[in-house]
């Protein structure tokens, strides 16, 4: 690999949201949240499993909860028509998961207070070739904004390179 050639692959953040890694709200340690095990071939759309059923589950003290989808109303966000719906659709974004609410698992203040956060070891990867590359190219082909074009300015400041290196092996340590 390049060491320093980097060119965005165009992904969106919901391809990171098939297992988010938060903290437990029994225990404090690391859980899941996923798509429950029986849905997740069952959606053609990235927005089907979004609004799909989904699990957390806590490896360490066998903590478990459900969610399910919330029907829509107005004013409640974006909507999903579908059989049983419409759905509200989850916001992706943030240091929390966007269906329990909870704090991610993979987050650390860097770089003046700012929070680093990363949904799985995926999103972390992802971030990584990123931060570390000295060129960073366009994807291909071009479209509405992905992943990487959405960070913040201070994720993509050549001074903040060598901080957030740190608190991504951080991470990665921990995940
Ligand atoms: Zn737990």
């Amino acid at each position: 690999m390049s060491e320093s050639r980097f060119r965005d692959p165009g992904v969106r953040l919901w391809h990171f949201a098939r297992e988010i890694l938060v903290r437990c709200p029994r225990c404090d340690g690391r859980a899941a949240v996923t798509i429950r095990p029986a849905d997740r071939d069952a959606h053609r759309y990235a927005v089907g499993w979004l609004t799909a059923p989904h699990r957390l589950t806590c490896g360490g003290c066998g903590h478990a909860a459900e969610w399910a989808p919330r029907e829509w109303r107005s004013g409640l966000g974006d909507a999903y028509f579908t059989s049983g719906g419409p759905f509200v659709v989850p916001r992706l974004g943030g240091p929390y998961d966007p269906y329990f609410g909870l704090p991610l698992w993979l987050r650390r203040r860097c770089c003046g207070g700012r929070t680093l956060w990363a949904y799985n070891v995926a999103h972390l990867d992802l971030l990584e070739g990123y931060v570390g590359a000295r060129l960073r190219e366009r994807p291909v082909p071009a479209g509405s904004q992905t992943l990487l074009e959405r960070l913040p300015g201070w994720m993509k400041a050549a001074g903040n390179r060598d901080e957030l290196l740190a608190a991504i092996s951080v991470l990665r340590a921990s995940a």
